[in-house]
């Protein structure tokens, strides 16, 4: 997952988002080092905190910048008129304005010790929310915008201003002055009809009351440890993760997962039934007033996908190839189910996660306990940080400067003796911190101005003592999460913001992480770094049971994964008058998942991608198609081969945003993107 202002002012901000990165350098070269060392030596500045992190210095701070942005705005209704280059880096000086106070509330809110600069920080960023707005609905900005003669800009430039003006007509600018207030008003209303079905989720999570310490038969000591009954007897779980998850997977009580069950699916219901279709309507209203069919056509118009049709064929066409599998998977799970109770005819979803535990550890000897010894937490960092150098060529540095908390750690990558970019690690949990994992944009690297800085946003163990041990799913997640700032670090050398980071389109930007978390099943390169208390190495034996264990599975994954995206897709494909919110996702349900659709559950009020991604769950499925296929080269030519990571960091990452995603992969393979690759790994 990605942090960070992924758009600029010129597109709504989104929540919850993926990076983009930019780049200068040619991808044509043949020498991807020495383009890299042409680049002129110019200072870049240095991300600095301020010097005192008090909540109201910083408000001054953002205070000031928000000044700085309203009189750039407001500039364009005096007289002076700028044109040409001037006017596109007047606008890309108002985007870094924007960017670096968006990305410092983004960072601060969600990992600030200080709980007023968080709150503080949320201030800001409602200032330069509506600031954004106001500036992407510019009638002035827009007119000189479209005076520009493009034939004189640079190749670059004439995409930049092509871009800028695409969305500045998505932004509805060119409607008449009513519309426009419309839209406007629209806009604020789906930024608060949206906050508030985030919270009610956020606030949603329900209770699970557990008769006696005998019905949490099957789950680890440590967990039954922690929940202790209460002076009624009884044992209170939630439908938080760390109590939910183990209960689903561990449980033998049947009758509790599934109340469980439907309990969890039920979470932020009924009061999000309500604001859900409030969204529905108001996003509906708005992509007619911009001209679009429904929300769906209007939100995959700029991304690779570009329409719901071609989205629900995709859809249809994974669901299709995934089919045989998952049947087989399933039937698997029933055979197992009824060796517990032999009248069983059917395999429920709450009952699925409990029997893939099982054959995992039963078929495959798959042990979660025994692997983990093999990931101490600082030994799992160092072995990142060493397959990245060994790939991509850069050494990376302690950097001496000040962070947020002391458990934070910051670093340089050096490509040569030159500094790209630095990143911190935020690694391990606190309070009032983000809870998941995340990186964070920090500063977009701007070519001759300013290096790319970012931080990863995690919450491992290893905080107390730096061995502690991971799961190895963290290790997945951590390199997963590493890919994102990777992209963030070799593609800060563009000029225009727009194109920095992980701005490409957004159903291509989880694909470099997706790919990178292959590395993880790799024994070759878990020998390089996981070792146990003794020294010894992680057995290859061990790690081939790891992938057999992780194959089985893979066709009801994907499935579920389907059922997702055509929830997200369907729901805003049409005119919502027409929906009924229980009956569409139940039908999807029972469409697209062996397990159907549980009577009495409501998951729509707690699928916060809803809010978030609205109609285009679909990309997490898309970005993995094209990470397998990327994979493919690696695999032909080996993981660890250099040549193959530089051609990759310098075609696919370092770009950014400055090329289309599909030209930026072909560019690599040297052919387009093919679903081969994907469809092979289903059909195993
Ligand atoms: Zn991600």
């Amino acid at each position: 997952m990605i942090k960070s202002s992924l758009k600029t002012f010129l597109q709504p901000m989104q929540v919850v988002v993926a990076a983009a990165c930019l780049s200068v350098v040619s991808c044509s070269q043949p020498n991807p080092k020495a383009v890299v060392a042409q680049a002129p030596e110019v200072q870049r500045a240095a991300w600095e905190l301020p010097k005192d992190g008090e909540a109201k210095t910083y408000l001054s701070e953002c205070e000031t910048e928000f000044k700085k942005l309203a009189v750039e705005l407001d500039s364009f209704s005096g007289r002076t008129l700028v044109s040409g280059k001037s006017l596109l880096d007047k606008l890309n000086k108002m985007d870094m304005i924007s960017d670096a106070q968006m990305s410092k509330a983004g960072l601060y809110s969600s990992v600030h010790p200080n709980m007023e600069v968080r709150s503080a920080a949320e201030t800001c960023e409602q200032h330069f929310v509506e600031i954004n707005t106001d500036i992407s609905l510019s009638r002035a900005i827009y007119d000189q915008l479209r005076k520009i003669d493009a034939s004189k800009l640079s190749l670059e430039d004439k995409r930049y201003l092509e871009r800028t003006l695409r969305d500045y007509h998505r932004s509805g600018v060119d409607k008449d002055e009513a519309t426009r207030a419309k839209i406007k008003k629209l806009s604020e209303e789906i930024n608060l009809v949206g906050q508030e079905f985030d919270k009610n989720y956020r606030d949603g999570g329900k209770k699970i009351e557990v008769n006696s310490a005998k019905d949490l038969d099957g789950l680890p000591k440590d967990y039954i440890d922690r929940h202790q009954p209460n002076t009624d007897g009884k044992i209170i779980l939630t439908t938080d993760s760390p109590d939910y998850i183990p209960l689903m997977q561990y449980a033998k009580n049947d009758a509790l997962r599934e109340r469980a069950y439907k309990t969890y699916r039920s979470m932020a219901y009924p009061e999000n039934k309500a604001v859900l279709e409030k969204l529905l309507a108001k996003r509906y209203e708005l992509a007619q007033l911009l001209g679009y069919n429904d929300y769906a056509a209007y939100v995959t118009e700029d991304k690779m996908i570009k329409s719901p049709k071609n989205a629900q064929e995709f859809i249809d066409k994974v669901s299709t190839l995934a089919t045989p599998r998952a049947q087989e998977e399933y039937t698997v799970l029933l055979k197992r189910l009824q060796k517990i109770d032999p009248k069983a005819t059917r395999v429920n979803d709450w009952q699925k996660m409990y029997l893939q535990e099982l054959i995992k550890k039963e078929k495959y000897q798959v042990d979660a306990q025994k692997i983990r010894q093999y990931f101490p937490y600082a030994k799992v960092q160092q072995g990142i940080f060493d397959l990245t150098q060994a790939m991509f060529g850069v050494t990376i540095k302690p950097w001496q400067t000040q962070t947020w908390h002391p458990s934070v750690k910051a670093f340089e990558v050096y490509d040569g003796d030159k500094v790209i970019g630095r990143f911190y690690l935020d690694m391990h949990p606190r309070e009032g911190k983000y809870k998941h994992a995340a990186q964070f944009g920090i500063q977009s690297g701007i070519k001759e101005v300013q290096l790319p800085v970012a931080a990863l946003v995690c919450n491992f163990p290893g905080g107390e003592n730096p061995n502690e041990l991971l799961e190895h799913s963290d290790v997945e997640t951590f390199l997963h999460e590493f890919g994102h700032l990777l992209h963030t670090m070799f593609s800060g050398n563009h000029e225009r913001v727009s194109f920095s980071g992980v701005r490409t389109e957004w159903d291509f930007v989880e694909a470099p992480s997706q790919m990178l978390e292959e590395w993880v099943w790799d024994a070759d390169t878990l020998a390089s770094f996981a070792r146990n208390e003794k020294g010894e190495v992680i057995p290859k034996d061990l790690v081939d049971k790891m992938r057999d264990g992780r194959d089985f599975g893979r066709g009801l994954w994907t499935k579920h994964q389907l059922f997702y995206a055509a929830t997200s897709l369907n729901l805003y494909n049409k005119n919502p008058a027409e929906i009924d919110l229980d009956k569409i996702t139940a039908q999807i349900q029972a469409t697209y998942s062996p397990f159907g659709y549980v009577d009495g559950t409501h998951f729509y009020a707690s699928f916060g991608h809803l809010n978030g991604y609205s109609a285009i769950y679909y990309t997490y499925m898309w970005s993995l198609v094209i990470a397998s296929d990327m994979f493919s080269e690696f695999e032909k030519q080996g993981l660890r081969n250099q040549a193959v990571a530089l051609k990759y960091r310098n075609s696919v990452l370092a770009p950014g945003g400055s090329k289309d995603a599909a030209d930026l992969v072909s560019e690599f393979l040297g052919r387009p993107f093919s679903f081969d690759a994907f469809a092979k790994k289903l059909e195993k």
